[in-house]
């Protein structure tokens, strides 16, 4: 595509940091780079502790082994997102049980959980899909009635927040994603924010092959051992010097993102109140970080022609999830509880517009080309 769905933003400052870990001989994680990435994290979010990992995937296995889940344990998700929500838990022989979504920010509908638990539900993950907030203050109070653990697949979270409170850091645990498709990216790459103290040290252990190793480095203990189950969570410092050059420049890509976002809503308030299709819904206390820019079409046809007509003038505008409740494995391992009529609308409506760092160039001609692709669609 001349003008692709994505294209992954660098700052300049990465290839310097990798010099510099290269010539620290420190390749392995947890050095200095690590622990700035860290450190920032922790102060962004209010986050207890945050701890980088391989991916947002990574993060999500390490809070489903911190949660204790035991094989034949309910987790309520919504069935709109991506596996790794799902995933994490069927891994530990958990069961997902998939309630419907909100028409408006496609989360979580936080007034179906309650009748989706059973004596088996152990814990609720929350999506915060493009970066915009769950209603987190009635799903903590519900969880706190019934005893449940809250996870926030924070993947597109990062520089966003629910009426002041940093996404991820609300719940118990929250996963962040650094892939490449995101706003803040070390190619693959993620955290675990740990939101409870008491799990700190566990998490600490899981994420060191289930040793105390971190302690060892701290100096705490003379040698470290095998404590727990776990395995290698942590990326290389190579990794986390390249997030590092990101991490520094992470208010300047949301207020970029933000422009853009705000060209496409601008430019298409006139199509929606035509009736073409429907904008994004961002609810009062959601400051988001411009994740994504999505439309809602009539229906999948109509979906479908602007997809196509917009690829043949070489703009790229993507669908996004299948949903899991819809898919093998979820049929095979999970189930869902209620009708999933709005996720199964948003699954075939739903087309992201391109968005990144770059794009400002050419985004007269994107709106121009999206405003001819609904004429016809
Ligand atoms: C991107 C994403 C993930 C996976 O992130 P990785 O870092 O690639 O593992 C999980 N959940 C959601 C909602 C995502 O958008």
């Amino acid at each position: 595509m001349r003008i692709p769905f994505n294209k992954p933003y660098m700052t300049g400052g990465e290839i310097a940091n990798i010099l510099q870990a290269h010539a620290n001989r420190q390749l392995a994680g947890d050095g200095e780079f690590t622990r700035r990435c860290c450190r920032w994290l922790e102060e962004r979010t209010g986050s207890a502790r945050a701890l980088l990992t391989h991916s947002c995937t990574a993060a999500l296995e390490m809070a489903a082994i911190l949660a204790d889940f035991q094989p034949g344990d309910e987790i309520i998700m919504p069935s709109f997102t991506f596996v790794s929500t799902a995933n994490a838990f069927v891994l530990r022989g958990g069961v997902p049980v998939f309630v419907d979504i909100r028409p408006d920010t496609l989360n979580i509908d936080e007034n179906l959980i309650e009748a989706a638990i059973t004596a088996r539900t152990r814990a609720i993950t929350v999506v915060h899909y493009a970066g915009v907030a769950c209603e987190m203050n009635a799903i903590m109070a519900l969880a706190g009635r019934h005893g449940l653990l809250v996870i926030e697949d924070a993947a597109q979270g990062l520089m966003s927040d629910y009426r002041g409170r940093p996404l991820g850091s609300i719940g118990h645990l929250g996963a962040i994603s650094f892939h490449e498709t995101k706003n803040v990216i070390s190619g693959e790459g993620g955290a675990l924010l740990i939101n409870r103290p008491e799990l700190i040290a566990r998490a600490e252990i899981v994420r060191e092959k289930g040793t105390n190793r971190s302690r060892f480095l701290r100096g705490e203990i003379d040698k470290y051992t095998w404590e727990d189950i776990g395995s290698s969570y942590l990326p290389s410092e190579l990794i986390a010097a390249f997030l590092w050059a990101q991490m520094g420049d992470a208010d300047g890509i949301t207020r970029r993102r933000l422009d853009l976002w705000q060209s496409y809503h601008a430019a298409l308030q006139a199509q929606e109140e035509a009736g073409r299709m429907r904008r994004p819904v961002i609810p009062s206390g959601c400051r988001h970080n411009a994740h994504m820019y999505y439309l809602l079409l009539r229906n999948e046809t109509a979906r479908a022609a602007f997809i196509a007509r917009l690829g043949q003038r070489g703009v790229g505008a993507v669908s996004h999830y299948v949903p899991l409740h819809d898919s093998t494995m979820g049929r095979r391992c999970a189930r869902a509880h209620g009708d999933m009529m709005h996720t199964v609308q948003a699954a075939n409506r739903l087309v992201r517009l391109p968005l990144w760092l770059g794009l400002e160039e050419h985004m007269n001609e994107v709106l121009e080309q999206v405003g001819l692709a609904l004429g016809q669609a």
